[in-house]
């Protein structure tokens, strides 16, 4: 008899946009004329930046003659992307980080659920309350959990609020922990960590023998250069963080696909008797074993971000997408409502009004101004009273959508 992975049928989430969708379809059957505009979604909506386009367009040419053609690539990426990585994203930072610490991946996503095959099944685990669920469902289908509880938390986790009222710095844990999960500039809050919040992490994670999983995939959108874009810019951090990247978010490549994941050599974690274990070995070895590496054509089109062109156009989406952020903010301020994020990330976090839950806001966007959001509840027991605005949409959207919240929505 085959036995299934039964720890899929803990997992409650998948619950969110299923919902979501069904409450959009059920008010469309009602209002068949309304013009529902989506600012739910955390995908791109401007196309990709024309210098990785040409880089892609070149390489496809490349791989149309015998002697250009690539076949399989480095598991880890190419040396080319590698290195553009390593200088400009770390060590023009100041931070430690070579070349051979990349590792070139499809996505970040992926990368943050994979890195679990490397780590032990009986480590505690820490993560932030609201969460990007996949840290969270990851751990689940691993067998790392318990059952779901009533209020959508997983027995075994250890949760770390994060609200208004601890200005959405989550508390170290008042238990010892051996895996936390960070990600900032934070989804779905739109929070940031300041140096010192930083720092206060890596402390903890060097005192505690712990591993801090830092998923970096929205440090472009920092726009304060006192706010670190990586966790290698605090001292220790080589000796604590694994590090996740993405070019899904930065230069749009959410359809195309290429991220990274930064092991540093130096990384531990205890064997079984005790002895250190280097991780950047372990990685190396699953990536090996059950990754071929990114495309050629995808890689020499991410090779194109760190390029001249590349840069300016870069900066040009980031800007527009922050800008589509400014406006939100400020014409939902307008309307009343309270605004947390969207200046160092493209998703703000909205307070519902007092007396309303996250999904008693839904349906009043969607009613009053066929506007259709994320409830925060979705993201974590801790996100209930909060509701997800996302900037990634264009101009006109955001601006309809904001002229009707603050023409019908008066709270
Ligand atoms: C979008 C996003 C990513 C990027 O995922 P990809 O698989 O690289 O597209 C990673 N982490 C968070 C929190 C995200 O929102």
């Amino acid at each position: 008899m085959t036995k299934a992975n039964t720890n899929y049928l803990k997992l409650t989430a998948g619950y969110l946009f299923p919902e979501i969708a069904r409450r959009v379809n059920a008010f469309k059957e009602e209002n068949p004329n309304a013009d529902i505009i989506k600012l739910g979604i955390g995908d791109v909506t401007e196309p990709l930046p024309t210098a990785c386009c040409e880089a892609m367009k070149k390489a496809v040419d490349e791989m149309s003659d015998r002697a250009t053609f690539h076949g399989y690539g480095p598991e880890q990426g190419y040396a080319w992307l590698r290195e553009k990585i390593a200088a400009h994203d770390f060590q023009a930072r100041g931070c430690h980080i070579n070349a051979s610490e990349v590792f070139v991946s499809d996505g970040a996503k992926c990368d943050t659920g994979n890195i679990l095959d490397i780590f032990g099944d009986d480590n505690t685990i820490a993560v932030t309350d609201p969460v990007y669920p996949v840290y969270v469902d990851t751990n689940v289908m691993a067998g790392h959990t318990g059952s779901a509880t009533e209020d959508g938390k997983y027995e075994g986790l250890v949760y770390l609020p994060m609200n208004a009222e601890n200005d959405f710095t989550p508390p170290l844990p008042s238990q010892n922990v051996d895996l936390i999960y960070l990600c900032f500039p934070n989804n779905p809050t739109g929070a940031i960590a300041t140096k010192e919040t930083l720092t206060k992490w890596v402390n903890y994670a060097r005192e505690n023998d712990a591993i801090i999983l830092f998923d970096a995939a929205y440090e472009a959108f920092i726009t304060d250069p006192e706010i670190p874009h990586s966790i290698y810019e605090i001292e220790g951090a080589t000796e604590c963080a694994i590090e996740f990247r993405s070019f899904s978010k930065n230069a749009g490549f959410t359809g195309t696909r290429c991220a990274y994941t930064v092991v540093p050599e130096g990384l531990t974690a205890k064997g079984d008797d005790g002895s250190e274990v280097k991780l950047w070995n372990l990685w190396n070895r699953r990536q090996s074993t059950k990754f071929n590496g990114v495309s050629y054509i995808v890689q020499r089109g991410a090779e194109a971000v760190y390029s001249d062109a590349g840069q300016k156009q870069i900066r040009a989406l980031i800007d527009f997408y922050l800008e589509n952020a400014k406006i939100i903010r400020e014409k939902l301020s307008k309307a009343g409502l309270t605004v947390y994020g969207g200046v160092h990330a493209p998703y703000l976090w909205v307070k519902a009004p007092s007396g309303y839950s996250s999904w008693d806001l839904f349906d009043m966007l969607l009613q009053k101004a066929n506007v259709v959001g994320t409830p925060g509840s979705g993201f974590g027991s801790a996100g209930e009273g909060y509701f997800r605005i996302s900037a990634f949409n264009s101009r006109k959207n955001v601006e309809t959508a904001m002229q009707r919240i603050v023409e019908n929505l008066q709270v």
